[in-house]
């Protein structure tokens, strides 16, 4: 008998207790359920000190630690999915949460309903705080308001064991979920290339008439990043449909805004084949944008913002701004201007994409942002004319999305050691030297010039130069931003909007 699995059982099982995963009927038949899967036959229930209440993760790697390796494999063959399989015993069926959330919707309204699924989902851990809380985050100012940056740190490093397990399973893998957005994922044991979803628990939600699922996004970039999946494994579309189950969305949720991205490659997101929009409860730096100027159209004021990536915002009731919404989209969608390099489509591909975004003001008064976009290459910019050029991919180089063009920057977790490594640079106070150094690391290689800049622009470097370097990199991603704008602030982009409103 291993006293010392027993007395963790007992934590896991308090942990469950007081976050409400099963009822105090339950937890005997609980309890026996984890002495089964880790095979345990001895037993004298140890009483524990309901004081000391370890955190999760510490409680279920413990325990981990402590069964043999055949038990282990029966939990599964990574980490995560052995923590998920244990959390997985003791909490409801998706149908329970669901009913729990829908009575607490009728009972108490949307945002006790909202809150309680929130810390549910912490307490399971599949909001994956911890790892969350490891970002680097920071404002700074701009000439069109402040912009923010996150450094993303919090998606998992694979282990070398993995990598290499995964190498040897190449392509033999039968593609179930279809994807990662996909229904099957609740409860889905997880693969070495996909997650493990064991504590995955959606909420059903019924859009424009269409079924709909709702979730938290497990590595969260804002305050209540949500995730609302169609229920069907189909092609992302921006269209009015989009717009009918975007307001059927912010009645049901008034205090979260809701986006999407654009259905096109290059300025949308990573997951084209499934369609999902993106919520929250966030106020982001584009809804702060001055506005340049504004009209009224069609009893709808449209206000076009002085912001990088070209947006018009429609203030209005529901029916006035999806008329005038619907005429704007589909003009968007044929909408060409050359001068600019703006061509709306070639062979029937289309290249004019909106990035939307609705917020509810008040009763029947919401703001529509229609984020203008452009995703066509040509043999000067290969990788999008209205996406960061190459000089910025130091930086950053992926889409640039929808919490993206709100201003919210996501840039990738090598950025932390590089900027390390930059503040060592500028310490030397000696640009050869610094160079020298930058020579010796290939994947410094890149930030050669930036460097240079900085010696340039900058004197008497200190031990920590990280505000400087902090802000340098903002600058840098309101130029990203800048390039993805398709009519820029000077004469001739204002000239082309024009063209375009009048159109
Ligand atoms: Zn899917």
């Amino acid at each position: 008998m291993n006293l010392q699995l027993l007395i963790l059982i007992e934590h896991l099982l308090h942990y469950g207790e007081i976050n409400n995963f099963f009822p105090i009927r339950d937890k005997i038949y609980v309890r026996n359920k984890y002495y089964r899967l880790l095979n345990i036959s001895e037993i004298l229930i140890p009483t524990i000190d309901n004081q000391n209440t370890e955190s999760l993760i510490d409680i279920l790697d413990n325990i981990i630690v402590l069964v043999d390796d055949n038990t282990k494999y029966t939990l599964g063959k990574t980490l995560d999915q052995q923590r998920c399989c244990l959390i997985d015993i003791m909490l409801p069926f998706p149908s329970q949460i669901e009913d729990r959330f829908y009575l607490l919707l009728a009972q108490s309204g949307i945002k006790v309903a909202l809150d309680w699924y929130y810390q549910f989902s912490i307490a399971t851990d599949y909001i994956k705080t911890k790892s969350i809380a490891k970002n680097k985050h920071w404002h700074s100012s701009s000439k069109y308001g402040d912009l923010e940056i996150t450094i993303n740190l919090s998606k998992p490093e694979k282990d070398p064991k993995e990598i290499a397990l995964l190498k040897s399973l190449a392509n033999s893998e039968y593609e179930y979920p279809s994807c990662l957005l996909c229904l099957e994922n609740e409860g889905y044991t997880g693969s070495l290339t996909k997650a493990a979803r064991h504590t995955h628990r959606m909420l059903s939600l019924n859009l424009n008439n269409e079924n709909w699922m709702f979730q938290f996004s497990p590595y969260a970039y804002y305050s209540e990043h949500s995730i609302i999946i169609n229920y069907k494994h189909q092609d992302m579309h921006i269209d009015m449909d989009t717009l009918y189950a975007f307001f059927d969305f912010v009645d049901l949720v008034p205090h979260y805004f809701i986006g999407s991205n654009s259905d096109i490659p290059i300025v949308g997101g990573s997951i084209l084949n499934h369609d999902h929009f993106q919520a929250g409860s966030y106020i982001f730096p584009i809804e702060k944008a001055k506005v340049k100027n504004s009209i009224n159209k069609d009893n709808v004021v449209v206000e076009y913002l002085y912001w990088p990536i070209s947006t018009l915002r429609l203030n209005g009731t529901k029916n006035n701004i999806l008329k005038l919404a619907e005429k704007l989209i589909n003009k968007w969608y044929s909408f060409s201007y050359p001068e600019l390099d703006i061509i709306s489509a070639t062979n029937n591909i289309r290249h004019n994409g909106i990035t939307p975004v609705l917020r509810k003001i008040s009763q029947d008064n919401y703001q529509l942002y229609l984020m203008l976009r452009n995703n066509r290459t040509n043999h000067i910019y290969p990788d999008g004319i209205f996406h960061p050029h190459q000089e910025l991919h130091h930086i950053k180089k992926e889409n640039i999305g929808l919490i993206e063009a709100m201003g919210l920057a996501i840039l990738p977790g090598r950025l932390e050691y590089e900027l390390r490594l930059m503040n060592d640079f500028l310490s030397l106070n000696n640009l050869n030297q610094a160079l020298e150094r930058l020579e010796q690391d290939h994947t410094m290689h890149k930030h050669r010039e930036w460097l240079k800049y900085l010696y340039l622009s900058y004197k008497n470097f200190d031990n920590d130069n990280y505000n400087l370097l902090y802000d340098e990199v903002s600058n840098k991603f309101c130029q990203v931003l800048e390039h993805s704008g398709v009519f820029k602030h000077d004469k001739s982009g204002d000239e082309a909007l024009e063209n375009f409103l009048n159109s």
